[in-house]
């Protein structure tokens, strides 16, 4: 059995995007009430988050883009970039007090063997870049949490599992270069943001250490286990990761209404089963999951019941 810790703060609920907007405070909620109609919500962990210092944040991000987030909130505008990434005054303060959450996950998951940690954070963080906000996105969360475990606890090798439905470009620019972070992506395709084709795989030292798996819609489990048991495995097994990191996005179930896939909550369980192998053969079962996506205020909470049911065992 391994030791499951949830990374939660109400003042998630603060980040408002504005009334109508999916990625909203309601998914967070769902979230909770699921967990504690399970029961689940008392067999895990509390990690209890403070906000990221800038100093985690600039090993993903440009100081002169946080400023301009701070400023944006502060100021009380309403849009961070062209049109999807709508913030409001708490919304700088909440992005920090996410990004903290995944590094104070890493701080527990890295202390000992067999403990994993799901961040139920917003916003969430794979589009963001380095300068720039994206679809919903304002600090690359996982991408910071992969550079956290790097410099604080001395890890060559992270590899990072998204399976949210959409490609995470920021997350795949971080470290396209870079061969000490193996960013795995499955996603549908052509969708937004437009980026994860096939061929992109890495530049320079980081050639070979990005993989994409573009899909096209209405692909469910049997395409997605397909893919995982015949590329990311064999990858993983010749990469080693030390830790493994998902970026745990659910718009990729059926149900959502964002998007074209057709995953299951048994489908997640099942990729969480091979991801969790991974980390049990390479990373003394060290994985750190990461809300992304996920936009269907039932099928979301209850695949990711069965996600941390698996993470559990
Ligand atoms: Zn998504």
């Amino acid at each position: 059995m391994a030791e499951v810790a949830i990374a939660y703060h109400e003042d998630f609920l603060k980040h408002v995007p504005g009334p109508g907007h999916p990625e909203s405070p309601d998914r967070l909620r769902a979230i909770v009430d699921k967990l504690s109609e399970e029961g689940l919500i008392d067999q895990l962990a509390k990690i209890t988050p403070e906000a990221a210092s800038e100093r985690m944040l600039v090993a993903i991000h440009k100081p002169d883009y946080i400023r301009w987030v701070q400023e944006r909130c502060r100021q009380g505008e309403r849009y961070l970039d062209a049109g999807d990434t709508m913030v409001c005054p708490d919304s700088y303060r909440v992005a920090l007090l996410a990004a903290g959450a995944v590094t104070e996950a890493a701080e527990w998951v890295m202390e000992r063997e067999m403990r994993r940690a799901f961040c139920a954070v917003r916003p969430p963080g794979h589009h963001a870049e380095a300068n720039r906000a994206m679809g919903f996105c304002l600090f690359n969360n996982v991408a910071i949490c992969a550079r956290h475990v790097q410099r604080r606890h001395n890890v060559d090798r992270v590899l990072i599992v998204d399976w949210d439905v959409h490609h995470g470009n920021g997350t795949q620019n971080a470290f396209y270069g870079d061969p000490s972070v193996f960013y795995f992506s499955i996603h549908q395709y052509p969708y937004y943001p437009g980026t994860g084709r096939e061929s992109d795989t890495g530049i320079g030292k980081g050639e070979g250490y990005t993989m994409n798996v573009p899909l096209p819609a209405g692909s469910g489990d049997e395409e997605y286990l397909h893919a995982f048991r015949a590329k990311l495995l064999p990858a993983a097994e010749s990469f080693e990761p030390e830790v493994v990191l998902i970026s745990a996005g659910f718009d990729s179930h059926r149900d959502d209404p964002l998007a074209g896939m057709c995953l299951t909550e048994d489908g997640f369980a099942k990729l969480t089963e091979l991801v969790k192998g991974i980390a049990d053969r390479h990373s003394g079962g060290k994985v750190i999951s990461v809300l992304e996506g996920g936009y269907a205020l039932a099928a979301m909470p209850a695949s990711i019941v069965r996600h941390l049911r698996v993470l559990m065992e």
